[in-house]
């Protein structure tokens, strides 16, 4: 794809622009001269799925073996429903075999580790992957970096681009960032003595609404641009599942002269990102996400190639020496350019390759292609909860006949855009029955995915490893959860 069909795309947006993926699956269903509902259709799907052989590289836990499930209610030999991708992703098959080739290294040939031996030499095991990283989310090689955690990338980023002075003093950001993301920007305002109550600047959406439009994060950069340093939205809001208008808040960010930068911990993986082409100035993101490297694994960093020779302050480290004279030792500092001046420390051995299995599986494909699958797999899901239990971003109703005869009325909303441009795999729900037992139903029933309070239950079909089956099952045991969450919530009334 070239440049400037990256940019139209990436530019369209709106359901008027691109047909709905809702569509082709109704198209298909005719075809079949079947309904959406019947399993048929999902099989059909799945059958048809370019992208099905991949399940297979990723260990995908079965009923029996996941916590909690109640092996009376489920079939114990039946995968689970795995809709938690976007919090901690599945197991590489691939993962503990790379694992055991750094760790046999260790065992035989201790330190000469660092740069003989099988598999990745340790002094360069970040290295022998950030281009497949750059890969995945649009990056040049050379401006992806991986190093860290997230949250500690992100202060280091901020470090170079935050610089307050008396006219351009704020950062601005989400009003439910993610809370990491919100201390963040908080303490590195304070430690420039700045007051965060003045100079965090938290976008809010409308009354009554739960997702941010991009008009009003444009007229506020627009009415506060000049007094703004850093712009720095989420990719895709963890909490709403909103993926942002990333190059159009990165163009009006820049007219009026601010940095503008996207913590992608949601995104990476999920959608296609283009950071290169839609002139970001820095990212970042942790990988065990939609990355599927294992909790806590090491992050990344994207800092444009335009920074690449900046003298921003930064914190530094022997790992952002340049390699050919890093251990010379001698303490006159050559920077390495770009994001791997950045580097800290050495990078952590057995924690390279859980991102290389993974990074092998994305490349069997590409981000366009996974996002084309899961379009229609979040559409369908999308499709099926409206279908069941009523509408999206509205009155969501429907009624449902409890266990024991009565009629109770179950709202489930979707709060996650409609719009198939404005969202990636995640659908965020809530529901008319406290989520705590709706939760607790569903984990009885081997789904798994998850909850955040007050009142929402995250579900994400991730394309990787997700079936259109999967997402049938998973509405026969919604079902199932709400009737019996239903009855267990009136019965603690009473
Ligand atoms: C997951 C997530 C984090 C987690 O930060 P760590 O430093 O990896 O613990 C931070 N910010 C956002 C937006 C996230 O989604």
């Amino acid at each position: 794809m070239s440049k400037d069909e990256r940019c139209h795309l990436a530019a369209k947006k709106g359901k008027f622009d691109v047909p709905h993926p809702c569509d082709e699956l109704k198209q298909i269903a005719k075809e079949l001269s079947c309904d959406m509902t019947d399993g048929k259709f999902a099989k059909h799907m799945d059958d048809h799925d370019p992208l099905r052989s991949l399940r297979q590289d990723f260990f995908y836990p079965k009923m029996k073996e996941v916590l909690g499930t109640d092996l009376n209610l489920v079939d114990p030999e039946e995968d689970c429903v795995y809709f938690c991708g976007n919090s901690l992703g599945l197991c590489p098959k691939n993962t503990k075999k790379y694992i055991d080739v750094e760790l046999d290294k260790w065992a035989k040939i201790g330190v000469q580790g660092h740069l003989q031996g099988e598999g990745m030499p340790w002094a360069k095991c970040d290295e022998c992957l950030d281009s497949d990283m750059a890969k995945l989310v649009g990056g040049k090689p050379g401006e992806v970096a991986i190093m860290n955690g997230l949250t500690v990338n992100l202060h280091l980023l901020l470090i170079s681009f935050y610089r307050p002075t008396p006219k351009r003093y704020k950062i601005m950001c989400e009003s439910k960032a993610f809370p990491s993301d919100h201390y963040t920007f908080q303490s590195q305002i304070n430690l420039h003595g700045y007051d965060p109550e003045t100079s965090l600047l938290c976008v809010e959406p409308r009354e009554g609404e739960m997702t941010l439009r991009t008009e009003d994060i444009l007229a506020k950069i627009e009415e506060e641009g000049e007094s703004i340093a850093v712009i720095c939205f989420s990719g895709v809001q963890y909490y709403t599942g909103q993926l942002m208008d990333m190059p159009t808040i990165t163009r009006a960010g820049h007219a009026k002269g601010c940095y503008v930068g996207f913590d992608m911990a949601h995104a990476a993986g999920n959608v296609p990102l283009y950071l290169h082409d839609w002139d970001i100035d820095f990212a970042c993101w942790c990988t065990y996400k939609y990355i599927n490297s294992s909790a806590g694994c090491l992050a990344c960093i994207f800092l444009h190639d335009k920074h690449k020779h900046n003298n921003f302050p930064k914190l530094l480290g022997w790992w952002g020496h340049k390699f050919d004279t890093r251990f010379t030792m001698n303490n006159e500092l050559d920077l390495s350019p770009g994001a791997y001046g950045y580097r800290i420390s050495n990078p952590a051995g057995l924690l390279c390759p859980p991102i290389k299995a993974s990074l092998e599986i994305f490349n069997k494909t590409s981000m366009e292609e996974l996002r084309a699958k899961s379009k229609l797999l979040t559409a369908y899901l999308e499709y099926r909860i409206i279908e069941k239990y009523g509408h999206t971003n509205g009155e969501a109703e429907g009624t449902l006949e409890s266990v024991d005869g009565d009629f109770q009325h179950v709202h489930v909303h979707i709060f996650t855009p409609s719009d198939p441009e404005q969202r990636g795999a995640q659908l965020s729900l809530s529901f008319s029955v406290d989520i705590s037992y709706v939760f607790k139903e569903l984990e009885k029933r081997g789904v798994i995915c998850d909850e955040r309070r007050p009142s929402v239950i995250r579900v994400s079909p991730t394309p990787l490893y997700c079936s259109f089956q999967d997402v049938h099952r998973f509405m026969e045991y919604l079902d199932q959860a709400l009737k019996a969450a239903a009855v267990v919530a009136a019965t603690d009334k009473k």
